[in-house]
């Protein structure tokens, strides 16, 4: 599948508002349609997105400063998610006449971001149930993990003796 997004049919209405000409950062960021779409994807985060005000503003979406570790990780794979999310409910908008509100690419950026971290080779582990409400919640530390399993291991151990 080619991921490599090029905007052909430029100088045509914006998909969602209908008022603006189409052009990439009013369909990524700019429109009011979409602007609400990242507030919801602020607040599934809890964090607030500042107000993206320029394209390079959205690329530094993907490297926030206020995660770490496995939660930056898991918040690029989100962006990355919603980005694409974005673009295919554009897609299916200008060429099937879809209606995808802004919660249904939520709904779609949420399902992608997980296929992608479970599929990746990152070592990012999840709490599925969690993932779809708080998904800073549903990172497991690897450190944890270790010492869970130490712990484990250690009781195992004493239960044997
Ligand atoms: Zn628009």
């Amino acid at each position: 599948m080619n991921r490599g997004v090029i905007l052909e049919n430029l100088n045509q209405e914006c998909p969602w508002c209908g008022m603006e000409i189409e052009d990439a950062f009013h369909l990524f960021a700019d429109c009011n349609f979409i602007k609400k779409f990242w507030d919801l994807f602020g607040g599934w985060w809890n964090s607030r997105i500042c107000s993206i005000s320029t394209i390079e503003d959205l690329f530094g979406l993907c490297f926030p400063i206020s995660f770490s570790g496995n939660g930056k990780m898991a918040w690029g794979f989100a962006v990355a998610a919603a980005l694409w999310s974005i673009w295919t409910a554009r897609n299916d908008r200008v060429f099937r006449g879809g209606s995808m509100n802004q919660k249904d690419i939520l709904l779609h950026t949420k399902m992608r971001a997980l296929i992608w971290i479970k599929n990746g080779n990152s070592n990012l582990q999840l709490c599925e149930d969690v993932w779809w409400e708080d998904p800073s919640s549903a990172i497991i530390p690897a450190k944890g993990m270790r010492s869970l399993n130490g712990y484990l291991q250690k009781k195992e151990v004493s239960s044997l003796m």
